[in-house]
């Protein structure tokens, strides 16, 4: 659904200063030139099969089901390699800046999860990897900065601003405006300036087009409803993209709601209406949490990979649209959704995707003799010490 200008209806485009215009222009113009050749699309489908695990699978919840009253399916992204739906658009990307003719990779991290896939892909496809980090999430996430350097990345540390994702970001832009001939700058999620947020959306677009196959064969019908947590949106829009023109399918998309939408501490963009506004934020224009002058407000999360201040522009537009909608779960029914997924099913959900089971526990009336499809974004090994904190588990 995006232009040929990178543009969601009013949200998306290109707003970076005018040295790393060429940049994204270059980049636009190979993935036009490779989403259509069939030479890099076999390669990027031997990638994925053959290397990060797919197709994923789809589990159905009969314990979880009974007692909510639905049919509860799960898109497996959990079990892709390194646990979690990033590897598919590290992939994606790491081969279109091979097929560039580039030899080195950047990439921003903030929990680690991002890095640690961008090291993956670099390693696979044998690039140069440099990983921008914050001084302090260094410290918070150590063994995924160990993974990174056994995966040969080099872990730049970033000690400027708030020392964290945000600043990792402006240190990495600033890099790739000075490297861009041989470097590739691969973003995270369905964020940033055209042509990322289409790009990404279409690397990740295959968890839908496996989920679309796996639940018709499985169920014999459509799901009625499917719910995605969103931080940027990369593997929601991956799981919507291949229902968004089956309208009796209802698209949820679920934000961080902190510890709650009135106390000003959670990730809720959408949520919000006294603080998540259009505005722009690293290249494109999206609903961003900002305070009354514009300035960009801060975020809390349980789960580190949905603690970002703006959603993908492309889920802008589809709440404008009405086609999709946008609920939250708080730090507390994230929690809820955790335990009830590893006690009931034997799954223990990353922390992000444990947010799409807590909202559907706490609306459970709503989707009575319903089929719900989740997409579990990610596995939890990473989340055992906050659970542990959290839920008081070590006694
Ligand atoms: C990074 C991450 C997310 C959030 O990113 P999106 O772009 O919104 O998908 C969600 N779940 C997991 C497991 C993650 O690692």
């Amino acid at each position: 659904m995006v232009t040929s200008k990178g543009y969601f209806g009013p949200f998306g485009g290109i707003f970076v200063p005018e040295t790393l215009v060429p940049a994204c222009r270059e980049l636009a113009i190979a993935f036009q030139r490779c989403r259509k050749d069939k030479k890099f699309l076999s390669e990027f489908h031997s990638l994925l099969c053959e290397f990060a695990g797919r197709p994923t699978a789809l589990t159905f919840c009969q314990n979880l089901s009974k007692k909510l009253g639905c049919k509860l399916f799960l898109k497996r992204e959990d079990l892709a390699h390194t646990g979690a739906h990033k590897i598919n658009n590290a992939l994606g990307q790491a081969l279109l800046a091979k097929h560039m003719g580039k030899t080195r990779l950047i990439a921003e991290t903030g929990a680690g999860q991002h890095g640690v896939a961008t090291a993956t892909a670099s390693a696979k496809l044998g690039m140069k990897c440099d990983i921008f980090m914050g001084t302090v999430d260094i410290e918070r996430q150590k063994p995924n900065v160990v993974r990174m350097k056994l995966l040969g990345a080099n872990v730049i540390p970033v000690s400027s601003g708030s020392k964290t994702l945000k600043d990792a970001i402006n240190d990495a832009l600033r890099d790739w405006t000075a490297s861009v001939e041989t470097t590739h700058y691969l973003l995270g999620s369905v964020l940033g300036p055209h042509p990322y947020p289409g790009m990404v959306a279409f690397f990740q677009s295959v968890i839908g087009r496996e989920a679309r196959k796996q639940i018709l064969k499985e169920a014999g019908q459509l799901p009625d409803a499917i719910i995605a947590c969103v931080g940027g949106g990369s593997n929601a829009i991956g799981i919507f993209n291949a229902f968004l023109k089956d309208a009796s399918v209802a698209l949820i998309g679920v934000e961080a709601g902190g510890k709650g939408i009135s106390t000003h501490h959670h990730a809720a963009r959408f949520a919000d209406p006294a603080a998540g506004r259009p505005g722009i934020i690293h290249g494109t224009k999206t609903f961003v949490l900002q305070d009354k002058d514009g300035q960009i407000a801060n975020t809390h999360s349980i789960s580190a990979g949905l603690d970002y201040s703006a959603v993908g522009p492309e889920h802008s537009f589809l709440r404008q649209l009405k086609r999709a909608q946008y609920g939250f779960a708080t730090d507390g029914e994230a929690l809820e959704g955790f335990q009830a997924l590893s006690k009931e099913e034997g799954i223990i959900p990353a922390l992000e995707s444990a947010h799409a089971v807590g909202y559907l526990l706490k609306h459970k009336s709503n989707f009575k003799n319903k089929l719900v499809l989740i997409n579990l974004s990610g596995r939890g090994d990473k989340d055992l010490d906050t659970a542990v904190k959290e839920i008081g588990l070590d006694n």
